[in-house]
């Protein structure tokens, strides 16, 4: 059908946007009892706002069509997205008309966003790094469409029972999503299972086809992007597992119907659920089947638009199209591209692997070992025999470049051998990302560093060219205009709104750093977020934070290398110097700590109850908690975070040096004026670099001294020479927290007291406590205090996602 629209026509103002409201309200939903306007206008107002978004949408994909440019497919088995609601909004400046039409309704913004869930189709920081990236990449009108999966359960929700972490399923979908528009003629078919067989073609060249497979329906659901007041609307596709219509024909037919439809939950299953583990894999065959599910029907369906659009001809599809694959986990995209190619579409395997290793970027997001993949070559070849084969033929190809360029080297060969050798051999899924790609990218200055000098040093030295730097960035639409319209306000004020979408002007604000009149205002906002966020914690946890007191905040997934245990012993430590009356130089501090634990991870779960634990004897103390009080707060999602960062004046980033590969929470809390306690590690060395080391507070080995430090590493010995550290083992061993689970927390004292603790608790204890006794020092100059706030802000530009996305489309993609 031809397009007669051109521009926008649906009118923001307020009399169209109330009429529409009422129209969904009362025809599309059905809803005629203004009584019950709760539940219900969340959704009209949902659809109120989509309308205005579909029309853009087209739009944009118009415009694409027509200019016929080169385009980027970001692979992403996460993308926490969050809330959609309040962002579209923004991004389509409708805040104004739709708070008064809402007022005709006698209803707030503020409330009814509050009904929406989290799309929580992530675990952490990988995840909302791709929901931050598909932001920027629509506000900066790049031609990037997001693929990833439609989990029927999302991330889980965390209950606190006893101190304890409980499970919950997640079930986000369950009053509908207004946002996602449902695309079954779009649908691909993914295979499983089967086996090879060779074939002569018409020509009689030997070709390979893959048959006796269980098939699988992959049937897309988009997801509008809007751009910040750009018009535009990019794309992030979703897909769901569906059982074929052929499904069990011959199960059908021998009159197992029952059994037959109930097939279909077989296939369905894939997409049932989010792994919840964060940096570290799992190795369950379903997770592998996830994994080739979004790749192959991810790359089915760019190829079938590129045949709609060009015809069978791939010569120039590396000019056209460019895969970023977030992490390892859509890297059999690289071995499912060969396969289409070679076997559907008859390309030799050198001209299809030109293509594929031109068209493919990696991008890294760990070094730590448990979180890299590998699969077992047992299990690959009975799940995707094919794909197994195709990735032994690259291996074979790319050794014998090895080879060639160190004769001899066996040893190298084995190293770099996509395949590990052993009892189970295993595919190296890190490799095979780094063989097939164009690019390889870590994501902060000093990850990249020890990516080429450590993790994939021999690929280094194989192809220096591929490898690359681009640090993360949030959005500064959701983490600063969205979330805190209080400081949006005062920078648009004394700045313009520019920084909306150019992020480097927050530096114009340094000026006013010195200004009192100005460190009053900023003083003022950030006691109102506080307050809300105080409010937040009374109602979760039933403790009343001072809104005066240094707001201490570590928000995280919970894991060793993350070291929460090191906060908890700084709060231990401060307990145990308030309960002796030693509190010179102390400031009232509310330490809040949030964030989920793998299901799995006994540890991490153990350091969650030992919070709760500590806060529940420090809370209860009179004595105690005018000066210092612990929370740990459940169910720590994007959702809290837009509470919790606008009101930290602290952020925790407090890792193990060399082993938090960026860091994205970090950056929000900077944007939004907290100073940073932390060390040299990831971004927070940016942060550092940015603001200046008097606006931060820096400790802990660097990653240089820690192997040195390893051998002779001693935490008994440090323990025994440092009084305070003594003193908080002693509560902790003596059961103070305790008291009626005896041994509870003793695999906790264990590994702080191991010699080969690899996380380095005990070795950091004494130089975290000093930086923690400088930034209480610090909040007592209440004005440097602010000017400290206000120039983290001023230097946050830098990591705006707009930044990052800019370096992406310029230096890997070129688009
Ligand atoms: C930003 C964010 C993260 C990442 O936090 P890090 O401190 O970088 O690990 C994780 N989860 C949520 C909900 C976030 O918003």
């Amino acid at each position: 059908m031809a397009s007669e629209i051109q521009t926008p026509v649906l009118s923001n103002d307020h009399e169209q946007v109330n009429k529409d409201l009422h129209r969904h309200f009362n025809f599309t939903l059905g809803r005629f009892d203004t009584d019950d306007i709760s539940g219900y206008m969340l959704t009209a107002l949902a659809l109120t706002v989509r309308d205005r978004l579909m029309e853009r949408w087209r739009l944009t994909k118009e415009t694409e069509v027509a200019n016929k440019s080169r385009k980027v497919f970001y692979l992403s088995l996460e993308f926490l997205l969050g809330r959609s609601l309040g962002n579209a909004i923004l991004n389509l400046n409708m805040q104004d008309s739709v708070r008064q039409a809402l007022a005709d309704f006698c209803c707030s913004l503020e409330h009814i966003e509050m009904d929406e869930k989290d799309a929580g189709l992530g675990n952490g920081g990988l995840g909302r790094l791709a929901a931050c990236f598909m932001d920027s990449c629509a506000t900066l009108a790049l031609p990037v469409v997001g693929y990833g999966i439609r989990y029927e359960y999302g991330m889980f929700q965390q209950n606190i029972v006893e101190g304890r972490q409980v499970e919950q399923p997640d079930h986000w979908l369950i009053a509908g999503n207004p946002w996602e528009i449902e695309r079954p003629g779009h649908s691909q078919v993914v295979r499983f299972y089967g086996h090879s067989e060779f074939y002569k073609n018409h020509s009689g060249e030997t070709c390979v086809r893959w048959v006796g497979t269980q098939d699988v329906l992959a049937v897309p659901y988009d997801m509008p992007i809007p751009g910040y007041k750009n018009d535009k609307v990019n794309t992030l596709r979703l897909w769901k597992a569906a059982a074929t219509e052929e499904f069990n024909l011959q199960e059908f037919n021998e009159g197992d119907y029952a059994d037959a439809v109930a097939q279909k939950n077989l296939a369905e299953q894939i997409t049932m659920v989010l792994y919840p583990n964060d940096a570290s894999e799992n190795g369950k065959e379903l997770r592998l089947r996830q994994q080739y599910f979004l790749a192959s029907a991810s790359l089915q369906d760019v190829i079938a638009e590129w045949i709609k659009e060009r015809g069978a001809d791939f010569s120039n599809f590396a000019e056209f199209n460019c895969f970023q694959l977030n992490d390892t986990h859509p890297t059999l995209a690289v071995a499912e591209l060969m396969r289409l190619l070679v076997d559907i579409y008859g390309l030799e395997w050198e001209k299809a692997w030109t293509i594929t290793c031109k068209t493919m970027a990696y991008t890294n997001h760990t070094l730590l070992p448990e979180a890299l993949e590998k699969w077992s070559v047992h299990m690959m070849g009975e799940l995707l025999p094919r794909l197994l084969q195709i990735i032994y033929e690259i291996n074979a190809r790319f050794l014998a470049l090895v080879a060639k360029r160190w004769p001899g080297d066996t040893d190298r060969q084995r190293r770099m051998s996509l395949i590990e050798e052993g009892g189970q051999p295993q595919v190296r899924m890190a490799y095979l990302a780094i063989v097939g790609s164009f690019s390889v990218n870590g994501v902060a200055e000093l990850h990249s560093q020890l990516l080429k000098s450590g993790l994939f040093k021999d690929f280094y030295e194989l192809w220096p060219e591929k490898f690359n730097n681009k640090t993360n960035g949030v959005t500064p639409r959701r983490w600063l205009a969205h979330c805190n319209r209080g400081l949006g306000d005062i920078l648009t004020d004394v700045i313009g709104p520019g920084w909306k979408t150019d992020l480097s002007l927050l530096e114009k604000l340094k000026p006013y750093a010195e200004d009192t009149a100005f460190q009053e205002r900023w003083a003022q906002v950030k006691l109102q977020n506080k307050e809300v966020l105080r409010n937040r914690v009374l109602q979760k946890c039933g403790v009343e934070f001072d809104t005066h007191s240094l707001f201490d905040v570590q928000v995280k997934r919970i894991h060793e290398y993350k070291r929460q245990l090191l906060n908890i012993l700084h709060v231990i430590h401060l307990y145990d110097r308030i309960t002796r009356g030693d509190t010179e130089g102390m400031v009232p501090r509310s330490v809040l700590i949030g964030g989920k634990a793998a299901p799995g991870y006994a540890l991490a779960k153990l350091i969650i109850k030992l919070a709760n634990n500590v806060a529940k004897v420090v809370n209860a103390d009179d004595k105690v908690s005018p000066l210092l009080k612990l929370v740990f707060l459940p169910n720590y999602r994007v959702k809290s975070m837009e509470i919790i960062c606008p009101a930290a004046d602290l952020s925790e980033q407090i890792s193990t040096a060399g082993k938090e590969a960026s860091g994205t929470g970090n950056m929000k809390f900077m944007m939004n004026g907290a100073l940073t306690i932390g060390t040299y590690d990831g971004a927070n060395i940016e942060i550092l670099d940015a603001v200046g080391q008097e606006h931060f507070f820096l400790f802990g080995l660097r990653v240089e001294d820690i192997p040195e430090f390893r051998l002779h590493n001693d935490p008994n010995h440090i323990i025994e020479q440092d009084e305070d550290l003594q003193r908080v083992m002693r509560l902790l061993e003596c059961g103070h927290f305790n008291m009626f689970e005896p041994g509870l927390f003793e695999p906790i004292v264990r590994s702080i007291r191991s010699p080969l603790d690899p996380w380095m608790v005990a070795a950091d204890f004494r130089s975290y406590v000093d930086a923690q006794k400088q930034v209480a020092a610090a909040y007592t100059d209440k004005s440097n205090w602010l000017r400290s706030s206000i120039l983290n802000t001023a230097a946050s530009g830098y990591f705006s996602s707009d930044r990052t996305i800019a370096d992406y489309a310029r230096e890997i993609w070129k688009i």
